[in-house]
């Protein structure tokens, strides 16, 4: 601890201030283990960022402070959470029972701080699951117990958790609040049977007021955590005490859970959340930008981000897409708009070999109409077919510039009058269908970034 926080304290010294607060505020010192120091950081973009561009300053401050103990430190960075199987070596166990009267840090701690339910964006796919934190909070243990929440990776599981944690201690600064993944839930125990500390163990987990439970699905199959979950959570519901779950998974789908786990978390509510639409996301981008670094993203840039990404979006994903392309502005001195983020992302979402070949639009294009490249390729005429077809022309035409007759040659040996007319076709469509011409947009961004 004392060498990161000695080596925070030259990088701070050694970079701007802004790059300071942009990337290493958020780093956080794990463990030192076997000398290497490990420090967690928020996502795979930061990860993927410090060490291409930071790792030596970081690794020459971390050592000439390792220099006077004689010690010679590696650095390792950690994703946080987003990958369990990383952080599972460096869990941090803790086995004290706070009293009551200590104060509202003990339970704060945990949580992050920027997590909160005025910090999460409503959208048609969260609104229901946000309503019934928001009730959770009002009301602990009362209508909504257990609440399970449930949906994809990267969608606000966590988020959301965390901030009924801040709910609940903003209106009562005693409440015993605890938050902990299931895998730090089962290290824990793990712990606590090997140095026979079971009885702490049980005693702190059952005199909480909320327990809030991440990513439950780390259960599966874990026979005596699902026991001891079972007592406590037995403990925590009779004494009218909140609990909190989340999963990736449905109850039904969480395979190896006990039957009578899987009943009492089906007892309260279950609520989904589903992905994000254009929108919903145009509308976390533009809050993300403002909260996290004091920009205002305008309508067509963000509708431009929001285009880009697929369409299963994960949220944590957006969020690096959004640093790295405001880190990317402030290294060149310029200004954010669509242009630049066209090239700024272009290297972030990596291509393949030739993302503007006919043969990669083809595959884009069937990947959005959910056909198969040989359906694009042949003569069959059906609608679903031709109309993509057409597309994947247009889109070659104007992307790839290959001639029309080499077009026609590579969708099955068509004639380059065919390519022509669809062209055409396309082109007039565009020009008076609005919301054809944003699937085109969407599309042809598609193609140029992801490749
Ligand atoms: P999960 O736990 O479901 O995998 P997280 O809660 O970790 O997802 O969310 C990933 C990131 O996306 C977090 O930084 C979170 O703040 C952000 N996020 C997710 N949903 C929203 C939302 N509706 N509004 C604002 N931020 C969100
Ligand atoms: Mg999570």
């Amino acid at each position: 601890m004392e060498i990161w926080n000695s080596a925070i304290g030259t990088l701070k010294k050694k970079v701007p201030e802004s790059t300071f607060d942009l990337w290493f505020k958020s780093m956080h010192f794990v463990e030192i283990k076997n000398n290497c120091v490990f420090v967690e950081v928020p996502n795979k973009f930061f990860k993927d960022w410090i060490s291409e561009n930071y790792m030596s300053i970081i690794m020459d401050a971390v050592n000439s402070v390792g220099k006077k103990k004689n010690r010679n430190f590696d650095v390792e960075l950690v994703v946080m959470e987003s990958d369990l199987l990383q952080t599972k070596e460096h869990a941090k166990i803790e086995l004290k029972t706070p009293s009551k009267r200590e104060d509202d840090y003990i339970w704060r701690h945990k949580l992050r701080p920027e997590y909160t339910i005025s910090n999460f964006v409503k959208g048609p796919s969260n609104e229901f699951v946000k309503a019934a934190c928001e009730k959770v909070i009002e009301n602990p243990a009362r209508e909504y117990n257990p609440l399970f929440i449930y949906g994809g990776v990267g969608l606000g599981k966590t988020h959301l958790l965390n901030a009924i944690g801040h709910g609940i201690l903003d209106k009562n600064k005693g409440a015993r609040v605890c938050y902990i993944t299931s895998e730090e839930f089962v290290n824990e125990l793990v712990k606590s049977i090997r140095y026979e500390k079971m009885e702490d163990f049980r005693k702190k987990y059952r005199s909480m007021d909320i327990l809030l439970v991440d990513d439950i699905q780390f259960f599966a199959g874990k026979k005596q955590t699902q026991e001891e979950f079972f007592h406590t959570f037995n403990t925590l519901y009779e004494n009218q005490k909140q609990i909190v779950l989340t999963s990736d998974k449905i109850t039904k789908e969480i395979a190896g859970l006990e039957e009578r786990l899987r009943s009492r978390f089906e007892w309260g509510l279950i609520a989904d959340i589903d992905y994000p639409d254009t929108e919903h996301i145009v509308a976390i981008l533009k809050e993300k930008a403002e909260k996290t670094h004091s920009l205002k993203l305008d309508d067509d840039l963000a509708f431009f981000l929001a285009s880009i990404i697929n369409s299963k979006p994960n949220i944590r994903e957006l969020e690096g897409m959004l640093t790295r392309l405001i880190a990317e502005a402030s290294l060149d001195g310029k200004d954010i708009n669509i242009e630049f983020a066209r090239n700024a992302l272009k290297t972030f979402i990596r291509n393949k070999d030739n993302p503007e070949s006919i043969e990669n639009i083809q595959k884009e294009v069937c990947k959005y109409f959910k056909i198969k490249i040989s359906d694009i390729r042949s003569k069959k005429r059906i609608k679903s077919f031709s109309e993509p077809r057409q597309i994947a022309m247009y889109l070659c035409r104007k992307i790839s510039k290959d001639s029309y007759p080499e077009i026609g040659k590579k969708f099955g040996g068509k004639d380059h009058s065919t390519v022509i007319h669809a062209v055409k076709k396309i082109e007039k469509r565009i020009s008076i269908d609005k919301e054809f011409k944003n699937i085109i947009f969407k599309i042809e961004n598609q193609i140029k970034l992801r490749g």
